[in-house]
């Protein structure tokens, strides 16, 4: 690691002269009604090690260091408070235990549960929290904001299965269930490598590594449940009373989640804005990857917020964050997120119809410095230049329009031509060299960026591509821009690849309630097309789910996996039995499906020749596939001397 530039440095005394760092709202509004906690929030795993704890972050006190954005820093003091917090007379969160909030609601008879957070142990120690200042009460109701697993991947720490017999409901906006498996399994190996990136996994923390994930200190460990939902939100409002508790859901589909809602208390004078509002500008398509977002919905949805809900609330909760108190604030800050996202779109689209593409639109496009100046539409999350690339993406998809873009040679090939237009690699790392002592550490990452694709083994090009990502880490207000420059660097710098991520397998709640025809989408991505392209195949695919059974038809055909409901029968070639239990193991991949075949675990009928050849063509994922690079140095074949 190298210190700070004096570049960076320049960087950030500008920021702090824009700025006003003298406003410390924030920070009254973060500690408000502080009751108690876990010292540094410290959680260990029922698997053994730590599910979470601030016990890293303790360096995040005093002035912002030379390394990082001061802006950024401010962010990650206000995210390293954690604690049991009272909202307001019935409302009380645990913040700082995980990366979302939870919110419990005090009803009549028990405790309605908003979003139990990411890990069964973070949402354990919450409940338990909560419980010893609160008494030992009840769970009366649990509601999920939205399909993000930030915000309902621990509700097991919470409820069981006797809560669900006492007939508890669980409540979700429409599509829930859907649009959970939907984002996390067909894209779960690309996205979960990126998701590295983003929240900077494997690296440190400390103050030249990670200090925040912008939404929340960091993702955390432990282990993994789901409950589905037992009552869906099915109009765009519907008013229910829930233990004695007046709420009007208010549904948002297609914002920040695919499935989303806000939650207006009105006898409580509350409104809860899931995480349509967060004191950031949040992304419109994070780094791990996503379906873009509509920025244009996200502010419509806001500004119905604005009209129907504000002027009957006293108190806004939000589901990463804290609070905001009083009706002229709250009304100030719903209304600046809406204007932050309606801006976005509109400058976004007005300077498309200039014929401009993302780079330069982020290159032009400035909030209205009024906006710029809250600190809530900074980008500690989000930022201007990627959520004007998802605008973009959103309305014209990936295409810039140039028809010398459309067959494009791949990085490597581009690169090594690149590299022999400019003189060679050392040619380039000279220039490039100048470059990086003026400070110009953008263009020296990309320029370095083909040298590093053409000869993956030149070290001081490796090393000065990693110097510039890290400075621009240091510069990032983004905590996830500042996450991914800095792990670049790491992997520039370092010869081999770190660990697979935990948690990738699928959870066992999941395979629980997991429909047959999910699965069978994730087995189809999985084959391997070139090598089943001749291959046909008719098989009934049955799932025993103990006294019922649900059958789907596939056909094999041009490399490509179909499925219906129904039998083919006696056209049949095959027909595999499967149970959940049987699921669950399968899903690991080819090695574990040819093991079940081969050991007879899977019922099969017919000829198992055809499920086989199947089994065999399909393909096995590399979870830690190269980003910055494409071969590691000392890969055979393309080692090249520094
Ligand atoms: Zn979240």
């Amino acid at each position: 690691m190298q210190p700070a530039h004096a570049a960076t440095l320049q960087a950030h005394a500008r920021a702090r002269s824009e700025l006003d760092f003298s406003d410390r709202r924030d920070f009254e509004d973060a500690r408000r009604g502080f009751v108690a906690t876990l010292p540094d929030a410290h959680i260990e795993a029922d698997a053994g090690g730590v599910a979470w704890s601030m016990r890293p972050y303790a360096f995040v006190r005093g002035p912002a260091p030379d390394s990082v954005h001061p802006s950024l820093w401010r962010m990650a003091q206000l995210n390293a408070e954690h604690g049991l917090y009272q909202v307001s007379d019935r409302i009380w969160q645990v913040r700082g235990f995980s990366l979302a909030n939870v919110t419990f609601v005090e009803g009549e008879h028990g405790v309605i549960v908003i979003d139990p957070l990411q890990f069964t142990e973070h949402a354990r120690a919450a409940w338990r929290l909560y419980r010893a200042h609160r008494g030992e009460r009840a769970v009366s109701a649990m509601i999920y904001t939205h399909s993000h697993r930030d915000h309902y991947g621990g509700v097991r720490g919470v409820i069981g299965d006797d809560e669900l017999r006492r007939g508890v409901p669980v409540i979700a906006p429409l599509r829930f269930t859907e649009e959970s498996f939907s984002e996390s399994m067909l894209a779960g190996v690309p996205m979960r490598r990126r998701a590295m990136f983003q929240f900077g996994w494997g690296l440190e923390p400390g103050p030249m590594g990670q200090v925040d994930c912008g939404l929340g200190k960091a993702v955390g460990s432990g282990r993994d449940g789901f409950i589905p939902p037992t009552m869906l939100i099915r109009e765009p409002q519907e008013r229910h009373v829930i233990d004695g508790v007046e709420i009007v859901f208010h549904l948002t589909p297609g914002t920040e989640a695919p499935a989303e809602m806000n939650l207006h208390f009105p006898g409580l004078r509350a409104l809860n804005l899931a995480e349509n509002a967060c004191h950031t500008m949040h992304n419109l398509c994070p780094l791990r990857g996503a379906k873009t977002r509509d920025a244009l919905a996200w502010s419509q949805y806001l500004d119905e917020a604005l009209e129907c809900f504000v002027p009957q609330a006293d108190v806004l909760v939000l589901q990463h964050h804290w609070p905001v108190w009083g009706g002229a604030r709250i009304a100030e800050y719903v209304a600046g997120q809406r204007d932050l996202y309606r801006y976005l779109h509109d400058q976004t689209l007005r300077l498309m119809s200039h014929g401009r593409v993302p780079t330069e639109i982020a290159a032009e496009l400035m909030l209205p410095s009024a906006l710029a100046r809250q600190w809530f539409a900074r980008g500690y999350y989000g930022a201007v230049a990627h959520n004007v690339a998802a605008i973009y993406a959103h309305y014209l998809g990936p295409y810039e329009g140039h028809p010398g873009q459309l067959d494009r040679l791949p990085p490597v090939q581009a690169a090594a031509r690149y590299v022999a237009y400019m003189g060679g690699a050392d040619a380039v790392l000279a220039r490039a060299r100048a470059d990086f002592e003026r400070g110009d550490f953008r263009w020296v990452a990309e320029v370095l960026s083909h040298v590093v694709f053409a000869e993956p083994g030149h070290l001081q090009a490796r090393r000065l591509c990693a110097d510039a990502l890290e400075q621009l880490g240091y510069q990032a207000e983004s905590a996830t821009w500042r996450n991914a420059y800095l792990l670049g660097a790491r992997e520039l710098r370092q010869p081999g690849r770190a660990a697979a991520p935990r948690n990738v397998s699928i959870s066992p709640d999941v395979i629980a309630v997991l429909p047959l025809g999910n699965f069978l989408d994730y087995l189809a991505i999985r084959v391997d097309g070139p090598k089943a392209q001749s291959l046909k195949a008719r098989i009934d695919w049955v799932l025993v789910d103990g006294d019922s059974e649900d059958c789907r038809r596939i056909t094999l055909s041009n490399g490509s996996l179909h499925h219906r409901p129904g039998r083919h029968g006696t056209d049949a070639d095959v027909t595999v039995r499967t149970t959940r239990a049987q699921l669950a193991r399968i899903s690991a991949g080819r090695t574990a499906l040819l093991a079940a075949l081969d050991t007879a675990e899977l019922a099969v009928e017919g000829q198992p020749a055809v499920l086989r050849e199947l089994v065999l063509a399909l393909d096995e994922f590399e979870p830690m596939f190269g980003v910055v690079d494409r071969e590691r140095p000392g890969a055979p074949g393309r080692q090249t001397a520094a």
